[in-house]
């Protein structure tokens, strides 16, 4: 049987670890083609092998999405290897330093809001900038977060930029849907992946307090992101844009 993403073309960011390695191996399991990109090199050469063999097509490249040119690299390589790109998930991203609006420096600040809001909006402008080249259509899913739709205590870049992230999903939705290019984020709750292993420290009473504070009485494995991830990129979605979507077992229902 087919998958649902069977010949597309696809750009996913942050692809050497957790969300984006799982969303990856998901989105070649559904048929796609796909360009890695992180700025760790080692995780994409990881992730890369890994779709390898299991029969998947992916490529691969060193980017960091704070510098344009890296960006446009990534879809350049997407152009030149498959001919065109269908598909992006802008999901790299990093936690930044904990600690209190007043106690963030200057210097965390920008570094999260460089690579968690301006990447995912430089990630777009050539994502799109392509789509429409080609003609039209895609379809686009941005990584925000649980902390992109209420507010957390401990972390004001990292809520902001999440904030932007939804903001800027809904935006380019309105702005691109004429051309049939679809824009939606992901709001990921407590996901376990390395971020969240850096966040939790070596602290399993804190994990279980996590755990216990949403529904399901569990944290989320990064394959439930890259399900949905891969559902909104697939025609199965075409109605769908503009939707910051929580997947976060319940938590936001709360
Ligand atoms: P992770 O640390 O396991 O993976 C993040 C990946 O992004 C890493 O491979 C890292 O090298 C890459 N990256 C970091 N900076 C980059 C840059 N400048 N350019 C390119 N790549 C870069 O974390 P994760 O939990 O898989 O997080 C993925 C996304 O999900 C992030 O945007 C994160 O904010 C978001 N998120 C995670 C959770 C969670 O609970 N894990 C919850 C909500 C949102």
């Amino acid at each position: 049987m087919a998958g649902i993403l069977e010949g597309k073309v696809a750009l996913i960011t942050g692809a050497g670890s957790g969300i984006g390695r799982a969303t990856s191996r998901i989105f070649a399991r559904e048929g796609a083609k796909l360009v890695l990109a992180d700025v760790v090199e080692e995780g994409v050469v990881q992730t890369h092998a890994m779709i390898g063999d299991t029969g998947g097509v992916s490529i691969f490249l060193k980017a960091d999405v704070s510098k344009p040119g890296d960006v446009e690299s990534a879809v350049a390589k997407a152009v030149e290897k498959y001919g065109r790109i269908d598909c992006a998930f802008n999901n790299a991203g990093i936690e930044g330093q904990s600690g209190l609006t007043h106690e963030c420096t200057e210097e965390n600040w920008n570094r999260v809001i460089a690579i968690n809001l301006t990447g995912v909006w430089l990630c777009m402008k050539a994502e799109i900038a392509q789509m429409l080249k080609q003609g039209g259509g895609g379809a686009i899913v941005n990584t925000s977060s649980g902390a992109g739709l209420i507010g957390v205590s401990g972390m004001p870049a990292y809520v902001a930029a999440k904030h932007g992230v939804a903001g800027l999903t809904r935006a380019a939705a309105i702005e691109y849907g004429r051309h049939n290019i679809r824009v939606n984020a992901v709001c990921p709750g407590p996901i376990r992946t390395p971020m969240m292993e850096r966040l939790l420290g070596n602290r399993p009473e804190a994990e279980q307090r996590f755990a216990r504070g949403g529904p399901l009485k569990r944290l989320g494995e990064a394959e439930e992101i890259g399900e949905a991830v891969a559902w909104l990129c697939s025609d199965h979605a075409s109605y769908v844009t503009g939707l910051p979507m929580p997947v976060d077992g319940g938590f936001l229902a709360q």
